[in-house]
């Protein structure tokens, strides 16, 4: 009798085949060279199984949210109302708590509005890091606060003790991005989170390029705030949430007026709606929330884990990749990064560089990617950015270092 029982696989392997078989735009030809799509930070691209939801749902279920008896009407509604239970699932969370926006943008500027600016005293702060994107550093200076920046490290890492150091009785808030859309730095949020709500301060987390490729476990991070939006984790554009405590849900007043947000009208006065519709003004984005439903179903489905597993070891191999290419200085080398490679080439603008790289079917993001502080902290303008999807494999890389070495060729 065969008494072997195989030993369970650490990580489920990926099959990149059969993923990359159900993102029909990777098979786009550019410039008559195959696609390398390394643009994911800024945007990621569609699986079937989104594209499906949003034609489904336009085809068979159209019409407005809440409001009609009709059997469209009510389609919709149901549909639009299950995404919130299974996004509310997939972050371990009370659908209550997940208040639907266009986006991490607009998600901070409702936090700014409705929490920050009521509570704001003069000389009041928000400390943020220096590796924010603008749109978790322009909200809080519009509402009123000064913004404080906790020092970036040579590597790309925070620097921690200095970040502790500024933390003080005038700190109405913390703001902190959980990986950085530049660098690729993973900051330790958990133990940020716990350490400033030790003094009372409460917590938002950026997590707009944390939830595609790692675990959030909204019941036990201990934040307040949360904010992500859908078209980073293979969703669609202009939709996101955010996630806050209900207590603070409750307390807030909305930011918006409109439809849908209110319980009565009338000239004298009105109330408002229970959470979190008080803070859905007008027609939502129903596409936008079943579009994200059936993403982080699809995230799932292939499993965080499996995803993380692979994305690092292709960060890995294009590290290595890129350090071999003359010239080219990486910009982010944190232990604890996600999958982005930030650098430059010598004196070669990232622009031409970009360029090049694009007549070679590679896409990638060159500018300040939104952070200028954190640019000037590096002496750069801008950075080339190379960012990975669970699409992406090694000839993408592959095809990135050789396009590259032609663009330095070119360019030098
Ligand atoms: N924060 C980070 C870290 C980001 O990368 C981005 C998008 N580049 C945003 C916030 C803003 O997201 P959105 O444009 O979807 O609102």
């Amino acid at each position: 009798m065969n008494d072997f029982t195989a030993p369970p696989l650490l990580q489920p392997a990926l099959q990149l085949d059969a993923i990359r078989a159900q993102f029909p735009i990777l098979g786009e030809v550019i410039h008559g060279k195959r696609l390398a799509y390394l643009d994911n930070a800024a945007t990621t691209q569609k699986p079937e199984a989104v594209l499906h939801a949003l034609d489904d749902y336009y085809r068979h279920a159209n019409a407005n949210v809440h409001r009609a008896v009709h059997e469209l009407a009510a389609r919709a509604t149901t549909r639009y109302e299950a995404a919130r239970d299974r996004i509310a699932a997939f972050f371990n969370t009370a659908r209550e708590q997940i208040v639907f926006t266009r986006g991490t943008t607009e998600s901070i500027n409702l936090v700014a509005r409705s929490f920050l600016q009521p509570r704001l005293q003069p000389g009041d702060e928000v400390l943020v890091t220096g590796m924010e994107h603008h749109s978790n550093i322009v909200p809080w200076q519009l509402a009123g606060a000064k913004t404080v920046a906790a020092p970036v490290l040579d590597d790309g890492s925070l620097d921690l003790d200095a970040w502790r150091a500024l933390l003080s009785p005038r700190t109405r808030l913390v703001a902190v991005v959980q990986v950085s859309n530049s660098l690729g730095t993973i900051n330790p949020i958990a133990e940020m989170v716990a350490e400033a709500k030790a003094r009372g301060i409460p917590v938002l987390v950026d997590g707009a390029q944390a939830i595609a490729h790692t675990q959030v476990d909204l019941a036990t991070l201990g934040a307040d705030f949360y904010c992500c939006s859908a078209h980073k984790a293979y969703g669609p554009t202009g939709f996101g949430m955010l996630w806050a405590r209900r207590e603070h849900l409750e307390a807030m007043q909305p930011w918006q007026g409109g439809g849908d947000m209110i319980r009565t009208v009338s000239f004298g006065g009105s109330t408002w709606n229970e959470v979190p519709y008080k803070f859905e003004a007008g027609t939502p984005d129903i596409s936008g929330a079943i579009g994200f439903a059936a993403a982080l179903d699809w995230i799932s489905g292939v499993g965080l884990a499996a995803i993380a597993a692979h994305e690092h070891e292709l960060l890995e191999y294009g590290t290595e990749a890129l350090m071999g290419i003359p010239g080219l200085r990486l910009i982010g080398t944190a232990a604890d990064k996600a999958g982005i490679l930030s650098f430059v080439l010598d004196q070669a603008h990232p622009h031409d560089v970009g360029s090049i790289l694009d007549q070679e079917g590679v896409a990638v993001r060159t500018g300040h990617h939104c952070t200028m502080p954190l640019m000037e902290r590096f002496g750069v303008p801008a950075t080339v950015r190379a960012s990975l999807a669970v699409y992406n494999g090694r000839d993408d890389i592959d095809q990135l270092a050789a396009a590259l070495k032609k663009a330095a060729r070119l360019l030098s």
